[in-house]
């Protein structure tokens, strides 16, 4: 069984889903997983964002405009007035269903129910084409067995479980479609992986399934070695290490979710990331082996927090930083980077929510210091078997940029620099220029 995620290009309108039909044309059993189309989900967190400030009206007018959106896609996908039919049905009951909801107050929950839309009309037009096309397939429901737990932790055991009771119900079908994003929750309430989720949904699913491979379809050629928004000539990483893409998906890489990684290295299943635009690019393969030998990529993550504290209590005293780390994990706020001193520790956070709680009681044990705006910048490559020399090429790149923190060392995966968002650009471009060796049998 493989796993085939589309993104939200990929399933972008009604051209992209007939080439996406196409694309899983083979006898081969899969699981195709689909993001909602590209713009629903935007569209339905601002429908929610309206109707939690009682603004109905305007709700309800961009609620008519997607609407509408979703009926010229169904004008332009199908040619048999039956299913165009059954479509037109399809699309109006979901916008009559998102329409109730401006009736009455506006809870929580209801706006789980409004997000989780997109995925559920992007894969039943799908699937209503698959028909029209006389494609045999059996459309999964995800609310049947995607689930998270109390702490929207995916409930592994259920999902196996269910997945494979739902799959037992068709043993003749060799082509299931089904929702990405979408899951229920501990109350058995309608939830969802977070944005972006969909490939985190894709690779749970691969690992319930014990799939043999989990393919990420998106509309570039893998993961390239920096950011192709900011910088000119990068290139695909024809391999990855399970822990090199996750580093790289975590600090940046938006090509993937970032905790879609781990369920695929559990059960050592490899993850493809193709292109929908070029399906004879090689794209990036990420398995648990790593190639050696040189820097591969560049990552960077905006909108990073620096805290530094300096406590006198920190010179040769033991549990100090046990008592900071408690602080952070009273206010749920994740720690991304650490270096620290004798006399003093610096470390960053990507959420700031709780900033003002967290700093007033920091203050506790010294002096606080905070600065905004700050950019991770993550080297990533095999630093271990690397001989010599990639940190020297790294801060000789970076030598006319102001460091404000470094860790190296807490994985042999990578070196993480901490710059002003404002050096951002300079230091992709120059990493670009100073790191990187060609030809080093990438498919560049
Ligand atoms: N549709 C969801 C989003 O836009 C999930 C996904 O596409 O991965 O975030
Ligand atoms: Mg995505």
């Amino acid at each position: 069984m493989k796993i085939l995620k589309f993104g939200g290009t990929s399933v972008g309108s009604a051209e992209r889903m007939r080439a996406v039909a196409s694309l899983i044309q083979n006898d081969e059993p899969k699981i195709v997983v689909l993001s909602a189309m590209s713009g629903t989900t935007n569209a339905l967190v601002q429908i929610a964002e309206k109707l939690y400030q009682n603004k109905n009206q305007e709700a309800k007018e961009l609620i008519n405009s997607l609407h509408d959106k979703y009926k010229q896609v169904v004008e332009a996908f199908y040619t048999s007035t039956d299913i165009k039919k059954k479509a037109y049905e399809l699309i109006n009951n979901h916008f009559e269903h998102i329409r109730s909801f401006t009736l009455d107050l506006f809870t929580v929950h209801e706006e789980r129910a409004v997000l989780a839309q997109g995925e559920l009309l992007s894969t039943a037009l799908f699937q209503f084409y698959l028909e029209e096309q006389g494609i045999p397939s059996v459309l999964l429901p995800a609310l049947n067995f995607m689930k998270i737990d109390e702490n929207e932790e995916p409930d592994a055991d259920y999902i196996a479980k269910n997945l494979k009771t739902e799959l037992a119900k068709y043993p003749d079908t060799k082509l299931f479609i089904t929702q990405g994003y979408i899951c229920r929750n501990a109350f058995g309430e309608i939830d969802n992986l977070k944005r972006g989720g969909s490939d985190y949904s894709a690779s749970l699913i691969g690992a319930a399934a014990d799939a043999s491979e989990i393919q990420i379809w998106t509309d570039i050629d893998g993961m390239h070695n920096n950011d192709p928004r900011i910088v000119k000539n990068t290139y695909p990483i024809a391999e990855l290490s399970f822990d090199e893409a996750a580093e790289l998906a975590y600090f940046g890489a938006k090509i993937l979710h970032p905790s879609s990684v781990l369920p695929a290295k559990q059960k050592n299943i490899p993850v493809l990331l193709l292109n929908t635009m070029q399906p004879e690019a090689k794209g990036t393969i990420i398995t648990s082996q790593s190639k050696g030998g040189s820097i591969k990529a560049v990552a960077a993550k905006d909108d990073i927090t620096a805290i530094k504290i300096k406590s006198g209590r920190m010179l040769l005293a033991y549990g100090f930083l046990r008592s900071v780390f408690e602080v952070f994990e009273r206010y749920k706020t994740p720690i991304d980077m650490i270096t620290t001193s004798e006399v003093a520790v610096s470390l960053t956070i990507d959420n700031s929510k709780f900033l003002n709680e967290i700093i007033t009681e920091l203050k506790e044990f010294g002096q606080v210091e905070v600065d905004t705006d700050q950019t991770i910048i993550c080297v990533v490559g095999d630093f271990i078997a690397e001989r010599s020399g990639s940190g020297l090429k790294i801060f000789e790149s970076l030598k006319s940029i102001p460091l404000r923190m470094i860790s190296y060392g807490g994985s042999k995966n990578n070196i993480t620099l901490l710059i002003n968002t404002s050096d951002k650009v300079e230091a992709l471009t120059r990493l670009n220029d100073g790191i990187f060796e060609r030809n080093n049998g990438n498919n560049a």
